[in-house]
């Protein structure tokens, strides 16, 4: 339960952290909340020689509401998430996952950038950003880049920011009138991550038919994906019970599952489809309210 040692820095800016992590390449890590990376160098599954702590750097923290957009910062907790009046007002989806996230000091120090950046295929970020489009910014010494979500989580532990970039900010739309989005998770019973988790986010016009929907799952397999045959299942047509049961059956199609302790993959695909019938049910619902 011991790391091996490694050298500590503080960054004091955005740009410090690029350039230390320049200096010591793959040797190095960032360290956001540490609620992820702690507990691997712990066990010796992670043995960085140099830790680069983000976590005290101004202006990386907090939700911002710029247009029709929420800006959120990569070091904002989940608490900040769940207490935010922003995210209360404009996308009720990330405080409503946030707030069954872990235990409560897991909710006060780890943060969404940190979540993302990790990939656990349990964590639970993942699907929501997934659902709402997310866009993220990564910064490198060779300047910003965004990155849309879609093209982010790439297999386990795995997306394409590389190891010499910084995830920033987080962006995701307000969601207008019209739109609904929700995230229904099966739990683990000790840890709180995911075993399964689905999050929907459906747009509905004044004749209650869906326009467009996108469908985020998480815990099933290696890395969170879109279920593309559900939302093609439920744009264009009208959202009653029978067209979102039918839907919902194909979220884990010609996905490998995982299999654990846990859930066997059968069971686990199971999950996903009654996971996203309940977060589709509640995001229409939201949505003709
Ligand atoms: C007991 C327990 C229960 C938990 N339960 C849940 C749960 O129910 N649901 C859930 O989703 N999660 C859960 N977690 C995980 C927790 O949410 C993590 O804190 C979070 O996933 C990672 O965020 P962090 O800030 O702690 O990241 P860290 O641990 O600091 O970093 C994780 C990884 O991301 C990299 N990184 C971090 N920030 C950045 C950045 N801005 N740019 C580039 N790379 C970065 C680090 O280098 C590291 O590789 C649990 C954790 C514990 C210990």
């Amino acid at each position: 339960m011991i790391p091996e040692s490694f050298e500590y820095f503080r960054a004091h800016s955005v740009q410090e952290a690029v350039s230390l992590l320049n200096q010591h390449g793959d040797n190095a890590k960032i360290l956001a909340g540490g609620h992820s990376l702690i507990p691997l160098m712990k066990l010796r599954l992670a043995t960085p020689k140099v830790l680069i702590d983000i976590g005290k750097i101004p202006g990386l923290a907090g939700v911002k509401r710029q247009g029709n957009e929420l800006v959120i910062g990569a070091l904002t907790t989940y608490y900040m998430l769940e207490t935010s009046p922003d995210i209360k007002s404009g996308c009720q989806v990330i405080a409503d996952a946030s707030s069954i996230i872990g235990d409560m000091q897991v909710r006060n120090k780890g943060t969404i950038g940190g979540s993302l950046s990790h990939a656990d295929p349990a964590s639970d970020m993942p699907a929501v950003v997934l659902a709402l489009g997310a866009t993220l910014k990564a910064v490198s010494s060779g300047g910003e880049r965004t990155i849309n979500i879609d093209n982010f989580f790439v297999d386990l532990l795995a997306t394409t920011l590389k190891s010499n970039e910084v995830l920033t900010e987080i962006r995701v739309p307000v969601l207008s009138k019209g739109t609904g989005a929700a995230y229904s998770k099966y739990p683990h019973p000790a840890s709180r991550y995911a075993v399964v988790g689905v999050a929907a986010m459906v747009a509905v016009d004044g004749s209650g038919t869906c326009t467009s929907a996108r469908i985020g799952v998480t815990g099933a397999s290696a890395y969170a994906y879109r279920a593309t045959k559900t939302e093609q299942g439920l744009t264009g047509k009208s959202l009653d019970q029978a067209t979102i049961q039918a839907a919902a059956e194909h979220a884990a199609d010609n996905v490998d599952m995982l299999s654990d302790l846990t859930a066997s993959e059968e069971y686990r695909a199971h999950l996903v489809s009654v996971m996203a019938r309940r977060a589709i049910t509640e995001a229409a619902r939201r949505a003709r309210s």
